[in-house]
């Protein structure tokens, strides 16, 4: 957004490309990478984090729904774009159009699909979603494997690229529920094999089953999170050297000292124990700081961590400062990132606030500028 307001998303591309080779080094060279840039890339953007990865190598991209699609499209991405929540009925003109291939979800997807097709002339790649056990959406083995061989024989206007499943639980060390959706994918991929039927990307490893499993399953892999430097639960840490790529920061608008007993915010939730120092930021929940923070949160100033102080209003958020060395106006506060070798990660922020980093990310919306970063370099020097 165009704004003087100084309360960024700063992404630095960089360390994106850092986690993408990470990536890359831990899959090995002839596994493909689906990058997942659905949600506008978990908040990072959706254009240029894809454009990045597009240079680097990524070989296809996974969004949630036709339109996601389209902004990459528009944006002048050319891979491959997998719309992996399914099209639906009346979008198979637009899919075509922007080049989009749809997940089939359903026995009926298959069909009204084809029906579309012929009905437009027009021919699509699909890829089959087995639900294996997250109990999401999908069809069961037990439909996905004639309606596999239904799509060959009867859908002439459907081309079956791909086989897809996800998985709902990968912990470090897999897991009973990690082998029993890979045993039922398998079968379901071997019983289209047996029957001459051979997709040529088969897919179901998230971030987690990245990093857990010693070697990828199948030959196509479909992380998100890790690409945006955060690790799909905290029990992975240290699985993989990837770096955070977005900080979170604003600055100090209003300075002032409270004596004692000062009610803050709406309703009044702290009072001022000491005589204090008081900053307000230019940040709300408006602009996805959970309003949960609310006397949970921190934030860094001067290298320092502070409190969260009140109610966080839909504009603004209070912090009490008063510990804080020749505090002054203008000084930038962080939410998340790096400051004075001091720093707070999206999970210590997700923690706070009971949820998981996904969420604190693609929260942060587009009231936040964003600014790209190479490092330290401006953008305009990027490779
Ligand atoms: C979001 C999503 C992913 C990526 O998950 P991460 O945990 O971020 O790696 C992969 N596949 C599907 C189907 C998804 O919806």
């Amino acid at each position: 957004m165009n704004t003087n307001r100084p309360t960024f998303a700063r992404i630095d591309l960089a360390a994106l490309e850092h986690n993408y080779r990470q990536i890359r080094s831990r899959v090995g060279p002839d596994v493909k990478i689906m990058a997942v840039v659905k949600a506008d890339a978990y908040g990072h953007g959706a254009v240029p984090v894809a454009s990045v990865l597009e240079r680097l190598g990524a070989d296809s991209f996974g969004v949630a729904f036709c339109e996601e699609g389209i902004q990459l499209r528009e944006g002048g991405i050319t891979r491959p774009i997998l719309v992996l929540g399914g099209i639906y009925f009346g979008e198979a003109a637009k899919a075509h159009k922007y080049g989009l291939t749809p997940v089939i979800a359903s026995v009926k997807a298959a069909h009204d699909l084809n029906y579309d097709a012929e009905r437009l002339g027009l021919k699509f790649k699909v890829h089959l979603k087995v639900d294996t056990g997250m109990n999401r959406i999908g069809l069961t083995p037990e439909e996905a494997m004639p309606l596999s061989l239904s799509i060959v024989k009867e859908m002439p206007r459907l081309e079956l690229e791909g086989v897809i499943s996800h998985f709902a639980t990968v912990t470090p060390d897999l897991g009973d529920a990690y082998w029993k959706q890979l045993t039922a994918f398998r079968e379901a991929v071997s019983w289209m094999s047996a029957r001459g039927i051979e997709p040529p990307l088969r897919h179901i490893a998230n971030s987690s089953a990245c990093l857990a499993a010693p070697r990828p399953p199948f030959n196509v892999v479909r992380p998100g999170i890790l690409l945006y430097g955060a690790m799909p639960d905290p029990s992975f840490e240290g699985m993989l050297d990837i770096k955070p790529i977005m900080s979170f920061t604003t600055e100090i608008f209003h300075l002032k000292r409270t004596p004692p007993d000062s009610p803050i915010s709406y309703g009044g939730t702290y009072t001022t124990k000491r005589p204090s120092v008081i900053a307000t930021l230019p940040v709300g929940y408006a602009d996805g700081l959970p309003r949960v923070l609310s006397n949970r949160g921190h934030a860094l100033v001067r290298g320092i961590k502070v409190p969260i102080v009140g109610n966080v209003c839909m504009d603004m958020t209070i912090i009490d400062v008063t510990d804080v060395p020749n505090v002054s106006l203008g000084d930038q506060v962080v939410f998340i990132g790096a400051q004075n070798g001091a720093s707070i990660t999206a999970w210590e922020m997700a923690h706070a606030c009971g949820t998981i980093p996904y969420e604190i990310f693609c929260g942060i919306n587009h009231r936040v500028s964003r600014i790209y970063t190479y490092g330290t370099q401006a953008p305009e020097q990027m490779p």
